[in-house]
C-alpha cells in the first residue's frame, strides 16, 4: 500500500481511472453483498481484491439526476437536474476538471443526460435509453448501429477506447451500460441460463403496506399489479398493426396464457403473480449476467497489459432497485434497496485486497475522489468528499454520520410521491412533503422497513434527533426547496444523429 504517491512524482504516477456503471443494477444481485438469487463471480472479483463499500447511497434514486450528481458532485438542487431534464453541459464537472489535469478522458456507453457530454476527449454514446439488441450509438460526428449485443458492444468499445489512449497520460474513462434496465431484454445465452430456475421471492413481496403512508399504496411500480405485456416479453398475436401491436404491449394483463410442461394453461390470480415475478427475476438476472462477464473480459484486458497495478477500477450502479421487496420493481424510494448502491472498487496500488468499509458515501463523493486521485484541487462549490482516506482503511473521526436524500419525480411514469429524509448508521426518516406524511425506521431492529415507528410514543425522542439532523443537512447542503414542484419530464430521449461519414 502507499505505493503511489499521489501528485508527488510527476503525471506518471497518477492512477488511471476505470468507472464502469450499470443502470438500475442492485446490490440484492451480486453475490458479494450476500445475493440469495444469482452469483456474479467477477463483480466480486473486485471486491475480493479490493474494497466492497456497504453503505454507498445515491442522494436522488432515479437515472439521470444520479448521472448529474456524479459529474458535478452537487446535489440536485444546485446543478439543475432535480427531474428528467436536460444537463446544463456548460457547468463545471469532473471530466472537464479531470481533463485540464492533463488526463485522457472518454465515455462510452449510456449518458442519458439529454444533451452531448462536454469535457470528453472522446465520447460514443447511446442516444436516450438506446436499445439492447443492435445498438446505435453516436459520436462528434455521426452514429454507427453495431452489430450484437448492448453489453458485449459497450464492453468491446471500452477496451478499444483504452487499447487507442494517448500513452503519455492516465486515463479517465466511464463504461456505461444500459443494462439491467428495463425492459431486462437478456442475452439469448443469458436467458437459457435463467429460463428454468424458480428464484426466491423476498420475504417482504406481499407487504400489505400496514402502518405506512399513503405512498406504498399509491405507487405503480408493483410485480403483480404493473408489469406490461411487454416487460413480461409476451407475444403479440397475429395480424395486428404497429400501433395495435405497441398498444397492446403497453396492457398490464389480469390473465395470461403460457404453456407449462407442455400444457396451455391460462393464468389468473395467485398463479399470476408468481408466474409474474419469475419471469421479471429471470430476465433481469440474465442481462445482469452479461454485465458480469463482460466486466470480467474488461478486468482480463487491464491485467494482460500491464494495466491491472495502478488503474482504479470501480464498479457501481446509478442507484439499486427493487426485486420484489415491498411488492415492487424500479426504483426512486428511499427505502434501502434502492437508496444503496453497489459500490466495489478494487487498486492493488491503493488499496488493501478483501477490504469492506461501512462509511456513508454518497454519489457526491465520486467526483471529488477521482480529483483527489489525479492530485487535483477539488472545488469548494462540490458537495462531496474524497473517498480516498477511507480506501486506505483510515475513516477519519469526522466522518459523516447521515445522509440527505431528495426525490422530486412526483407523478411521473409510476405514481411516486415526493419525499426527502435523512438515513443516519441507524435510522431513516422519510417526509412525503406534498402530503405532509412521516416514516420512520430503526434499520438495527427492522432492516426490511416493515414497522413505521413515527408515531411510536417511545420514538419520540429519536423521531426529534432525525428531523434536527434533517434540518441541519438541508441547511448545509443549500436546499431552499427551489425545485420541490418540479414536474416529471419525459425522459430525456435524444435522437441519434445520421450515420457516420466514411
Ligand atoms: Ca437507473
Amino acid at each position: 500500500m502507499g505505493r503511489v504517491a499521489l501528485g508527488a512524482d510527476g503525471p506518471k504516477s497518477r492512477p488511471n481511472i476505470l468507472f464502469i456503471m450499470t443502470d438500475d443494477h442492485t446490490t440484492q444481485a451480486m453475490s458479494c453483498y450476500g445475493s440469495r438469487v444469482n452469483q456474479t463471480p467477477h463483480l466480486d472479483r473486485i471486491a475480493k481484491e479490493g474494497m466492497r463499500m456497504d453503505r454507498m447511497f445515491v442522494t436522488n434514486s432515479i437515472c439521470t439526476p444520479s448521472r448529474a450528481v456524479i459529474l458535478t458532485g452537487k446535489y440536485s438542487h444546485l446543478n439543475g437536474v432535480p427531474v428528467f431534464n436536460r444537463f446544463d453541459g456548460n457547468q463545471q464537472h469532473v471530466a472537464k476538471l479531470l481533463q485540464q489535469a492533463g488526463y485522457y478522458t472518454a465515455m462510452i456507453g449510456k449518458w442519458h443526460l439529454g444533451s452531448d457530454p462536454t469535457g470528453f476527449d472522446y465520447w460514443n454514446i447511446l442516444p436516450g435509453q438506446g436499445v439492447y439488441n443492435d445498438p446505435t450509438l453516436y459520436e462528434k460526428d455521426g452514429s454507427t448501429v453495431h452489430k450484437g449485443y448492448a453489453t458485449d458492444v459497450i464492453a468491446d468499445l471500452t477496451i478499444e477506447t483504452i487499447k487507442q489512449r494517448p500513452k503519455d497520460k492516465p486515463f479517465f474513462v466511464m463504461s456505461h451500460h444500459k443494462a439491467p434496465h428495463r425492459e431486462w431484454t437478456p442475452n439469448e445465452k443469458h436467458r437459457k441460463m435463467f429460463e428454468n430456475k424458480r428464484i426466491p421471492e423476498p420475504a417482504n413481496l406481499r407487504d400489505d403496506y400496514a402502518g405506512r403512508t399513503d405512498a406504498l399504496r399509491e405507487q405503480k411500480q408493483s410485480v403483480f399489479h404493473d408489469m406490461t405485456r411487454r416487460d413480461l416479453k409476451l407475444t403479440p398475436p397475429a395480424g395486428l398493426s404497429a400501433e395495435e401491436t405497441r398498444k397492446w404491449l403497453q396492457v398490464k394483463p389480469t390473465e395470461v396464457e403460457t404453456v407449462i410442461d407442455g400444457v396451455k394453461k391460462t393464468l389468473t390470480g395467485r398463479a399470476l403473480e408468481d408466474w409474474k415475478y419469475q419471469r421479471y427475476m429471470q430476465d433481469y438476472l440474465a442481462c445482469v449476467q452479461s454485465v458480469d462477464d463482460n466486466v470480467g473480459r474488461v478486468l482480463e484486458y487491464l491485467d494482460a497489459n500491464g494495466l491491472g497495478e495502478n488503474t482504479v477500477i470501480i464498479y457501481t450502479s446509478d442507484q439499486g432497485f427493487f426485486l420484489g421487496e415491498h411488492g415492487m420493481y424500479d426504483k426512486r424510494f428511499m427505502y434501502e434497496e434502492a437508496l444503496r448502491m453497489p459500490f466495489v472498487v478494487r487498486w492493488p496500488a491503493g488499496i488493501k485486497a478483501g477490504s469492506t468499509s461501512d462509511a456513508i458515501g454518497i454519489n457526491c463523493d465520486f467526483a471529488p475522489t477521482f480529483l483527489d486521485l489525479a492530485g487535483a484541487a477539488v472545488p469548494k462549490d462540490m458537495q462531496g468528499v474524497s473517498l480516498l482516506p477511507v480506501w486506505k482503511g483510515r475513516k477519519p473521526a469526522n466522518w459523516r454520520r447521515s445522509m440527505y436524500y431528495r426525490y422530486y419525480h412526483d407523478p411521473g411514469d409510476h405514481n411516486t410521491r415526493a419525499h426527502y429524509g435523512v438515513r443516519t448508521t441507524t435510522h431513516k426518516l422519510i417526509y412525503f412533503w406534498k402530503k405532509d406524511q412521516w416514516e420512520c425506521y430503526d434499520l438495527r431492529k427492522d432492516p426490511a422497513e416493515m414497522r413505521n415507528i413515527y408515531n411510536d410514543p417511545g420514538a419520540r425522542k429519536v423521531v426529534a434527533e432525525l428531523k434536527q439532523e434533517l434540518q441541519r443537512l438541508r441547511k448545509e447542503l443549500k436546499d431552499d426547496d427551489q425545485f420541490a414542484e418540479s414536474q416529471p419530464q419525459e425522459s430525456s430521449y435524444v435522437q441519434a444523429p445520421p450515420p457516420k461519414k466514411r
